[in-house]
């Protein structure tokens, strides 16, 4: 057991409710969303100011924690309507907004003084003194970029103690420095930096003689392409001390358009790594092959450890476009009924009677078993559901509840 440190805040994506309520169940301590306006995921669904209510009125149901994002670059004609979005987040209850902008910061200051304000890590705080400024500011927390070393971490934290610094410990990283990029809205009329990133830093690169206009030479890199800029994803759960000893009092997972899956999964790998820790530090070392076992069985890119060990080299590139998953996604339970142990899963990805699949259970351990039959509602029995998110019901060897998530290990995936 370790007394003498706080154990850090694990804070999730919530890209809807159904995530948002996922995170929570498997162990998040807290949520960030977006508003219908104003962050910097606008294609993730995000939440209307009723939908903001719902989600702090459940999160503060089991003494969790909401951070609302208000983190676009503002035009001068966002704060047109600004003013009565934050009057309204106000009484949501929210427990901070997540600013980057220094007039958004000055706006949340006057109107709703009260709000904690957590500086985004769009703001880009990669030094002591931008960390002490946002701290006499008034600012609650710093979230720092992500371009930092551990000991320039500790530097901060030890010379900035009147601010909380929380750090990205997991997701897709950009390749523009803090996500400041112009990539997008130069390709595509989309701009990065007011939530609208098309991505165009994954893309397949060609080249092109410009006296020859629609003759393309490809630039391989190998014979998948040159992808030239595509990051990495960051996955830094094998270094869950150094966070702790340089300071990091939240540890924060990206990732609001990614899925419920998802979600559920890197939350449950960060929660069962962080509580490891704080039980026993040599339970945490000898699980940790199966934390990122855990992680490489979600969609994700090769991992990296990003700037916290090192400067990024050819090694934090990824050379093709693809993503990759261990595991197959196959439904989400709704409900589970404890004598008969029937089971209701709305089907996210296709399963058929005999396949062998997996429980990721928030409540310990998963566990796997065969399926030997499928019901829908109405009990006809089928092979497998026809329907996209159909509810069946299917008989779960062992206790699951509401929001577990049922898989398929694919081959390479399966010991
Ligand atoms: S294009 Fe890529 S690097 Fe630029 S903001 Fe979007 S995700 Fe980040």
């Amino acid at each position: 057991m370790m007394d003498n440190i706080a154990k850090p805040e694990l804070l999730a994506p919530a890209g809807d409710f159904e995530k948002l309520r996922a995170a929570l169940s498997f162990g998040a301590d807290a949520v960030y969303l977006g508003g219908a306006e104003y962050s910097l995921r606008s294609k993730a669904k995000n939440f209307d100011a009723e939908g903001i209510n719902q989600a702090v009125e459940y999160a503060h149901g089991l003494g969790r924690k909401v951070y609302v994002t208000v983190n676009i670059y503002a035009r001068n004609e966002d704060f047109k309507r600004m003013y009565d979005f934050l009057i309204k987040l106000q009484c949501t209850g929210a427990d901070a907004v997540i600013v980057s902008d220094p007039g958004v910061f000055s706006l949340v200051k006057e109107i709703i003084p009260d709000m904690a304000i957590h500086i985004s890590t769009q703001a880009n705080t990669t030094n002591y003194r931008a960390a002490a400024f946002w701290a006499k500011a008034g600012a609650k927390r710093v979230v720092l970029a992500r371009e930092l070393p551990a000991a320039e971490i500790t530097e901060i934290s030890r010379a900035a103690p009147a601010v909380e610094l929380e750090a990205f410990v997991h997701g897709a990283m950009c390749m523009a420095y803090s996500g400041r990029c112009l990539l997008s809205h130069y390709m595509t009329g989309r701009d990065a930096n007011r939530g609208e990133c098309a991505h165009p830093c994954r893309y397949n690169y060609v080249l092109m003689e410009e006296t020859r206009p629609g003759e393309y030479y490809p630039i391989e890199e190998d014979s998948r392409g040159a992808y030239v800029m595509n990051s990495k994803d960051l996955c830094l759960i094998e270094y869950i001390p150094q966070l702790i000893e340089s300071g990091v009092s939240c540890f924060k997972i990206e990732g609001r358009m990614k899925s419920v899956y998802y979600t559920a999964a890197a939350v449950n790998a960060y929660r069962c790594a962080i509580d490891d820790y704080f039980n026993d530090p040599k339970l945490y070392e000898s699980n940790k092959a199966a934390y990122l076992s855990e992680l490489f069985l979600t969609t994700h890119r090769d991992f990296t450890t990003g700037f916290f060990t090192d400067s990024p080299n050819e090694l934090t590139q990824i050379y093709d476009g693809v993503a990759e998953s261990g595991s197959d996604f196959c439904g989400i339970v709704k409900s589970y009924d404890s004598d008969s142990h029937w089971t209701i899963v709305e089907q996210r990805g296709k399963f058929s009677v005999g396949d062998e699949l997996e429980f990721l259970t928030a409540d310990g351990p998963g566990f796997r078993q065969i399926i030997n039959e499928i019901f829908d509602l109405n009990n006809a029995p089928l092979q497998s559901a026809p329907h996209p998110r159909q509810l069946l019901r299917i008989r779960a060897v062992r206790p699951v509840r509401e929001l577990d998530i049922l898989r398929r290990r694919l081959p390479a995936a399966c010991n």
